[in-house]
């Protein structure tokens, strides 16, 4: 039987385990360089009480798109000219309405009126009347900008406010990890929200291994991450998505298996084992969190290809022999609502539908080859069907 004499003393692989945590923030961001300065010029005109441009940022997950705008709120904020422009960062996810927006922005700069009770008219009053005071630069970050119920409502308010505004601003900085909420929008909120675009690209092998490179500097100890199993973690990530809290995920479950298994170095055998396990615990939080009706449809393609589909093999789909026609995956899911007492949405919520699972990376689809039914496309699973199954009905029938 060990002491904790013997279990503290242990060697460890890991100097500080927190710096591989997804809180952890970097003092420096390799390879958003460029991304960065870009925003920082974008909202320069601020600082000299003028208004900057609104500008919609878009791109994967993990492709440092918060960690940047965070960056830049914070150089922003430590400013000396900082006095009459101010920064909010809003993460949506969280406060995902109109009201709460403006409840949040209330809150940070006049708490004085942070009760409930207030109605959204009286708030907005009252932010423009702390704006005018003397003529402020507002900027408002929206992080998870699609996820605003009424974003066309809130993109109509914030602008609105510039008419209504006799001195200072309001300007929007949004973020998105998914495009498809731009075609939700109406045409006007459209060219509001993306006044200028910026495009966060996912990174490449060589840029995660970089990214990982910093954060093992202090977060291991010298000399216990081989450097194979650094380019294996790194290609892994850039594989799936270029997404860099993906590769970190990778590092840490690696490193704490290295300890499990008593060995002082971390090799690549572990990343490879390391794989299964973030891979299940990301699709199953990923799963699980997911809106209602696009649990339906995984639920749908999971019950296809569980009973083996009946036109899937229609045609030579090439490489896709187990994918599913979307056609028939819709149909399956107008079923599957029923049964779980819900109505289906619209083909075309459907399709949007689809594109969010796309780029959750839980679906993959395929165009299919010329002359095939016109414009259709083949879908798949990213993860086994029964484990879809499980997960989603357990999320379906509220556990
Ligand atoms: P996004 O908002 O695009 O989903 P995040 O900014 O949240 O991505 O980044 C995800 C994780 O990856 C965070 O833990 C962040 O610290 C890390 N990360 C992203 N880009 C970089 C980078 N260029 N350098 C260091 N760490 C990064
Ligand atoms: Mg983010």
């Amino acid at each position: 039987m060990q002491s904790f004499d013997d279990i503290l003393s242990r060697p460890t692989i890991f100097r500080d385990r927190n710096v591989l945590s997804p809180h952890y923030i970097p003092e420096t961001l390799p390879h958003r360089e460029k991304e960065i300065e870009k925003i920082m010029k974008a909202v320069s005109p601020a600082l000299l009480g003028q208004r900057p441009r609104n500008i919609l940022i878009y791109g994967k997950t993990g492709t440092g798109k918060t960690s940047s705008v965070k960056y830049v709120v914070e150089k922003f904020q430590s400013h000396p000219s900082e006095s009459k422009a101010k920064v909010c960062y809003i993460n949506c996810r969280v406060y995902n309405s109109r009201y709460r927006v403006v409840q949040h922005v209330i809150k940070e700069f006049i708490p004085e009126y942070d009760k409930a009770g207030y109605g959204l008219a009286f708030l907005y009053e009252k932010m423009l009347d702390w704006i005018e005071e003397d003529g402020k630069c507002l900027l408002i970050v929206l992080d998870e900008v699609d996820m605003v119920k009424d974003l066309d409502d809130l993109t109509y308010t914030l602008t609105r406010s510039n008419d209504d505004l006799e001195k200072g601003a309001v300007s929007i900085i949004g973020i998105s990890n998914k495009l498809s909420f731009k075609e939700r929008l109406d045409p006007r909120s459209r060219s509001t929200l993306f006044e200028t675009e910026m495009v966060f690209s996912p990174y490449s092998s060589f840029q995660l291994k970089e990214i990982l490179k910093q954060r093992i500097a202090i977060g291991f100890n010298e000399g216990s991450v081989d450097e194979a199993a650094v380019n294996l973690a790194a290609a892994i990530a850039a594989q799936d998505n270029g997404d860099a809290r993906y590769a970190l995920k990778l590092l840490l479950k690696a490193g704490e298996i290295a300890e499990d298994e008593g060995s002082q170095e971390l090799v690549d055998k572990f990343v490879e084992q390391a794989r299964k396990t973030v891979d299940e615990d990301i699709s199953f939080e990923a799963i699980s969190t997911l809106p209602k009706h696009q649990q339906l449809v995984l639920r749908a393609i999971a019950g296809l290809q569980l009973e083996g589909a009946r036109y899937s093999r229609l045609g030579n789909n090439g490489d896709n022999g187990s994918a599913l026609l979307s056609g028939e995956v819709y149909e399956k899911y107008v079923q599957t609502a029923r049964v779980f007492r819900s109505e289906a949405r619209s083909a075309r919520w459907y399709r949007e539908y689809l594109s969010d699972l796309e780029m959750l990376g839980l679906i993959t689809m395929t165009e299919s080859g010329k002359g095939q039914r016109g414009h259709t496309r083949f879908i798949k699973l990213a993860y086994s069907p029964e484990k879809v199954k499980k997960i989603t009905e357990a999320s379906l029938y509220g556990e």
